[in-house]
């Protein structure tokens, strides 16, 4: 083995050595590729289709890796296909004679009605395990993965591309909304803007879970009452009304009456995972300079970059775009938000 193991050694007629090569295709076992970068994903993808091209000619290795991920050309790839190509590569590479399948790019089962999202970019088969760039649920080798188009202007300046989704938050999560997906979904509208935006399923979810008493009997409710808001809940259920608005503030005190209430819930910890960061907005606890960040988007994202308690939400950045349900303007539905 050699000690510099990391580097693509190249043999003298100027091909790399293949055992070299292995070492790291194994490496890509033991090895968190998120840690590299994309100027050396992109060098151990170049010296791993080297490799596959001095061994056989046809087909030619980089638009197969670049159909299995949905994506005609590697050309452009952000660090996320990257990572996903060396994955299909190193498989390839240890099973030369199956060429990679290409990913599914057409023909969803999406639902239909508000709760449908956008048609991804692609559907495939997890090479390794991972978690969701969404919901941080595990991803198993074998279950279907995917990723949503690229933003286009003028979302891609507000909004943070997300990495490699599970099954349910490409195509279900607004449809059969968990908790988790309505309290994932308030974080990022809050990091966004001033208010959360909810289709009739996810304004269900969040009434049933408001209908406790013991969330009415918390001092968060006692001194902002979310009773008109669960009305409103209803009645958006009720009429199947594409969008609500909750505002910021209603929003964030039904974050606290919720947590206060039931501190053992499944969702307990992502509720104050979320909880804490909608508060370090309020309190600044890393002191981020409001003259340079003002009070928006960019000072609530520097807030979260700089929290001094990390978490996965904080790891996984933001916003995203959630789809539907964000622009009043733009979407010509719902109520303005009140500003928070
Ligand atoms: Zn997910």
């Amino acid at each position: 083995m050699q000690p510099d193991e990391g580097k693509t050694h190249v043999d003298h007629d100027g091909t790399p050595s293949q055992g070299t090569f292995d070492l790291d295709v194994d490496l890509l076992q033991g090895v968190d590729l998120s840690r590299f970068t994309e100027p050396r994903l992109h060098q151990l993808l170049e010296a791993g289709f080297r490799v596959r091209l001095a061994d056989r000619k046809r087909p030619a290795p980089e638009p197969k890796v670049a159909r299995a991920i949905g994506l005609n050309t590697l050309h452009g790839a952000d660090e996320h296909d990257l990572r996903e190509a060396l994955h299909v590569l190193a498989a390839w590479l240890r099973n030369p004679s199956e060429t990679p399948p290409p990913a599914k790019r057409s023909r969803f089962n999406r639902p239909e009605g508000t709760g449908q999202l956008p048609a991804p970019r692609c559907l495939t088969t997890a090479l390794a395990p991972r978690t969701c760039g969404l919901c941080n649920d595990p991803i198993k080798t074998g279950d279907e993965m995917g990723r949503f188009r690229r933003l286009k202007p003028p979302l891609d300046r507000t909004f943070i591309t997300m990495s490699w989704l599970c099954r349910h938050c490409l195509l279900d999560r607004r449809e059969q909304p968990r908790r988790r997906d309505l309290l994932i979904r308030v974080f990022h509208h809050l990091l966004a803007g001033s208010a959360v935006g909810l289709n009739p399923k996810e304004c269900a979810v969040l009434h049933i879970w408001l209908d406790n008493p013991a969330i009415r009997q918390t001092l968060a409710w006692q001194r902002d009452p979310l009773d008109a808001t669960t009305v409103r809940l209803a009645t958006s259920v009720a009429e199947d009304k594409p969008t609500t608005w909750i505002a910021y503030p209603t929003a964030s005190t039904a974050l606290r009456a919720m947590a206060a209430a039931e501190p053992d819930h499944p969702e307990a910890r992502l509720l104050q995972d979320v909880l804490q960061h909608v508060t370090d907005w309020d309190t600044n606890p890393s002191g981020v300079d409001t003259r340079r960040y003002g009070t928006g988007t960019p000072y609530r994202q520097q807030v979260l970059r700089t929290t001094p308690r990390p978490t996965w939400l904080s790891e996984l950045g933001g916003p995203f775009f959630l789809h539907k349900s964000f622009d009043p303007a733009e979407e010509g539905v719902g109520e303005e938000p009140e500003d928070g």
